[in-house]
């Protein structure tokens, strides 16, 4: 087979949100840049859908993206994985050995999913969730008669699965070092109760516990070994273990082109440029810092690589734009509940050094008369120095998104306690807490009472006048 040699405007290296955003807004920008997309999978895939489609509730297929939401721009896509690059020459190769250069190289090649050096973690019924190919091995493995599931990680793609699996009748153990569930998104107290409604769903939950040891019968697992010393045993032919343990960036590719990178990924600035000339990156492949204290923080998220890659976009395509940081807006469910949070929880913002004042408040998610009127419980997290609000958490038993999105706007407006005690909101029997209720402004209120109450040099209207 001849080699070719291709030349265009802009080659991405990656087919997820990042890469697809930024395909379809430059090409909208400017029609007429030439843009080639590399990327290896048969589909593009919605990931966070994946937990539910294990789970049945629709047609796994439904989680793949067209492709045409690429080449409808008139963008090239070659569905090829990329074996070398040269940054400064702005070259790369692909598995074929066919090669094309670029004025631009876009990155976008996301994460894998971090498996921790646990012994035994290599046994071919070990799995990870991510692509096509791991929802298929897991479909298989359920498929199969299996009956027991182990789910290594209990933030939300470890959650979300081990609902799945009890969904579909296995028995399932849910491990997590941290002391609670969801330990990036909530403070103990607002994880709690979720610990109880996620063990009467007949899921065993182990806390503060990590899986040690897993031991192999024909590299099939047969058995975990808990750090506190209890053990989960499987079925070597059918049952299986799934790590939601975190992701790592897939940077590998560029090691040794000097392009600036840290644990987190590449380093990009506010317009997505690495150091290296005509290099740009964006999504779960970067390292960036956090809107609200500048400083390095994880946030493999979607809804962070979206904007990257918009504002990546923008910026070559010559009008210019800038990234605030990573709030990191997150939700998820758990059991009946619907739970959100947004910036630093009161223990990750003193670990990062804030000092906090926190409120809560609770309500029902609806008029208390209506049909299944839930609970509604708000945390709110502020700087103790300022009163600027640094976070938030949401359980309830309606969407919770619409609230947490509220409070990130009051964020990334640098609101404090005060200002977004001001919210004005609306209310209505079916849709809403009662008017004299909105959970979010009870929280700040409870806050600036804590506040006050510690802090007696402050008056009242002193606190008022901060916005
Ligand atoms: C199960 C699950 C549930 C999730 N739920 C949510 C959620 O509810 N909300 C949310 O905001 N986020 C969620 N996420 C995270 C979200 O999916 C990621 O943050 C997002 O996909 C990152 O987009 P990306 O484009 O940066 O990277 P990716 O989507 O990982 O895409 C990377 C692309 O690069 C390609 N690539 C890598 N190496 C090469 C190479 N050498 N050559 C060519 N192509 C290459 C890959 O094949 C892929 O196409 C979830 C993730 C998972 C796995």
């Amino acid at each position: 087979m001849s080699i070719r040699e291709v030349h265009t405007d802009i080659v991405i290296i990656g087919g997820g949100p990042a890469g697809i955003t930024f395909c379809r807004k430059v090409k909208k920008l400017k029609p007429e840049i030439g843009i080639i997309m590399l990327r290896p999978e048969e589909h593009s895939m919605v990931y966070c859908a994946i937990p539910y489609a294990l789970e049945g509730l629709f047609d796994h297929r439904k989680t793949f993206k067209r492709d045409e939401l690429v080449t409808d721009t008139g963008a090239m896509l070659v569905r090829r994985t990329v074996k070398q690059v040269d940054l400064a020459a702005k070259r790369i190769v692909d598995e074929t050995g066919d090669s094309y250069t670029a004025d631009i190289l876009f990155l976008a090649t996301g994460a894998l999913n971090y498996i921790p050096p646990v012994q035994g973690a290599d046994a071919a019924n070990v799995h990870t969730v991510k692509t096509q190919g791991d929802m298929e091995r897991l479909f298989s493995a359920i498929a199969s008669g299996a009956k027991r599931a182990l789910v290594i990680g209990a933030g939300a793609i470890g959650i979300e699965q081990a609902q799945a699996y009890r969904a579909r009748g296995l028995d399932v153990f849910l491990v997590d070092m941290a002391s609670r569930v969801l330990p990036g998104m909530l403070d103990e107290d607002m994880a709690k109760p979720l610990h109880e409604m996620l063990r009467e769903k007949g899921i065993h939950l182990t806390l503060s516990s990590r899986v040690e040891n897993i031991e192999k019968n024909e590299n099939r697992a047969k058995r975990a070994l808990l750090s506190n010393g209890e053990y989960i045993d499987l079925d070597p032919q059918r049952d299986f273990i799934c790590f939601a343990a975190g992701v790592t960036p897939d940077i590998a590719l560029f090691e040794n082109q000097g392009l600036e990178t840290n644990r987190d990924g590449i380093v990009v600035d506010s317009r997505m440029r690495t150091n290296i000339p005509g290099v740009y990156a964006a999504g779960d492949c970067c390292s960036y810092f956090s809107g609200i204290d500048k400083k390095p923080i994880g946030g493999k998220l979607a809804t962070n690589a979206v904007p990257m890659a918009k504002v990546a976009a923008r910026v070559i395509a010559g009008k210019d734009d800038e990234y605030g940081g990573f709030f990191n807006g997150a939700a998820t469910c758990v059991c009946d509940m619907r739970v959100a949070s947004v910036g630093f929880t009161e223990k990750i913002a003193n670990l990062r050094g804030i000092k906090t004042v926190v409120g809560w408040g609770e309500t029902t998610a609806l008029f208390p008369m209506m049909p299944a009127a839930g609970k509604l419980r708000v945390k709110i997290v502020a700087d103790i120095r300022d009163l600027r609000i640094v976070g938030a958490q949401i359980v309830s038993t309606l969407p919770s998104t619409d609230k947490i999105d509220i409070i990130t706007l009051a964020i990334q407006r640098k609101l404090t306690l005060k200002g977004l005690a001001k919210l004005s909101y609306s209310a209505q029997p079916w849709q809403s807490f009662m008017p004299a209720q909105s959970a979010i402004v009870q929280a700040c209120e409870n806050a600036l009472d804590s506040y006050m109450t510690k802090n007696k040099e402050f008056s009242y209207p002193e606190v008022l006048e901060c916005v």
